[in-house]
């Protein structure tokens, strides 16, 4: 039986870190990094998500601001206005809230982002500094995964790492971060063939897909560390029981909104890995803890300000 990795105390850590070097730089110069998250519509997940973000960066003492525009804003009036912004010398970080209504395409707003205050890490700027291996502004999930690695003193050179899931918000940066780290990796998709196979080679199983619990058991190596990306809403509820056994929070979840939020792993796994990230509780609280330290980076970065 593995052991539970959780996110928890990683993410309370880096928050408090920058924190107070936020509280330093306000001291020692009367400034304070400036966060602007865009919404463009009323998707309700990014509204949540969004606000979270703003939350958590007010807490830290990060000047932290909504920006919500019409969910039929052309592109050029979303480029003109991130544009502004770009200029604007009391902010450090932009992010564009994803996915973007339909007829928006992501890349082409990316891109309008000056990559110093790309805070999210997606602008291709900073992604092929990523793959050089150079400084430059790291997407917040593999780099919150990276970070709960290294915490938990896992070693990730000469590792065989296999990632399933290869977008540019997860699995493609999480790749190349490790192997930056000098891990041996494989990334697997939709069109792998016997997946199963190629996962349990992994003494590191990255699952970044989207689907619930649908890496199994036997898709993992004895002694493997697993790390699980996914989160999903799952509402079959014998499904989760099957799943989670008699499980009181999930019943909670169920008969309360009428889902319970679950990995791409089934939780059955931890069994025969060594060590399993929980959903929730796991990896998805690194990413907030994240988006600080890259807008305290940016920040920093910017007003060529020393420790
Ligand atoms: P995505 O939909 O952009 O990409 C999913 C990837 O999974 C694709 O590359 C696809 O090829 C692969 N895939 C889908 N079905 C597959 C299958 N049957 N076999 C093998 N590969 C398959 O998703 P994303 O944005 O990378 O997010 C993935 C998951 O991670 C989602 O559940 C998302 O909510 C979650 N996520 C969590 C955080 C966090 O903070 N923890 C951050 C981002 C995304």
């Amino acid at each position: 039986m593995g052991v539970w990795l959780e996110g928890r105390a990683l993410a309370e850590k880096i928050k408090q870190e920058v924190k107070e070097e936020v509280e330093h730089f306000r001291e020692k110069t009367n400034q304070v990094p400036g966060l602007i998250g865009i919404l463009v519509g009323e998707n309700k997940s990014s509204q949540i998500y969004l606000r979270s973000k703003e939350k958590a960066s007010q807490g830290l003492g990060i000047a932290s601001q909504i920006l919500t525009l019409p969910a039929n804003t052309e592109a050029r009036a979303l480029k003109a206005r991130i544009a502004e912004l770009n200029q604007q010398e009391d902010v450090d970080g932009i992010l564009v809230q994803l996915p973007l209504p339909g007829h928006l395409k992501a890349h082409d707003i990316i891109c309008a982002i000056s990559p110093e205050k790309d805070v999210d890490g997606f602008h291709p700027f900073n992604l092929g500094s990523l793959l050089a291996n150079e400084e430059g502004l790291k997407p917040c999930t593999p780099m919150g995964i990276i970070e709960l690695l290294r915490y938990n003193r896992v070693p990730l050179e000469g590792k065989e790492v296999v990632v399933i899931g290869r977008s540019l918000i997860v699995g493609k940066p999480l790749a190349a971060m490790m192997t930056n780290e000098n891990a041996t990796v494989t990334i697997c998709h939709s069109r792998t063939k016997d997946l199963a196979a190629v996962a349990a080679r992994a003494d590191i199983l990255v699952a970044a897909m989207g689907k619930p619990a649908f890496v199994k058991p036997e898709f993992v190596k004895e002694s493997a560390v697993v790390i699980d990306v996914g989160i999903n809403q799952l509402a079959d509820a014998a499904r989760v029981r099957d799943l989670f056994g008699e499980d009181e929070k999930r019943e909670k979840d169920l008969a309360e909104k009428g889902y319970t939020v679950v990995g791409d792993v089934d939780p059955r796994a931890v069994e025969r890995a060594a060590a399993m990230t929980p959903v929730p509780g796991g990896v998805g609280l690194l990413t907030v803890a994240m988006l600080m330290k890259n807008t305290l980076e940016a920040f920093k970065r910017r007003r060529r300000f020393e420790p």
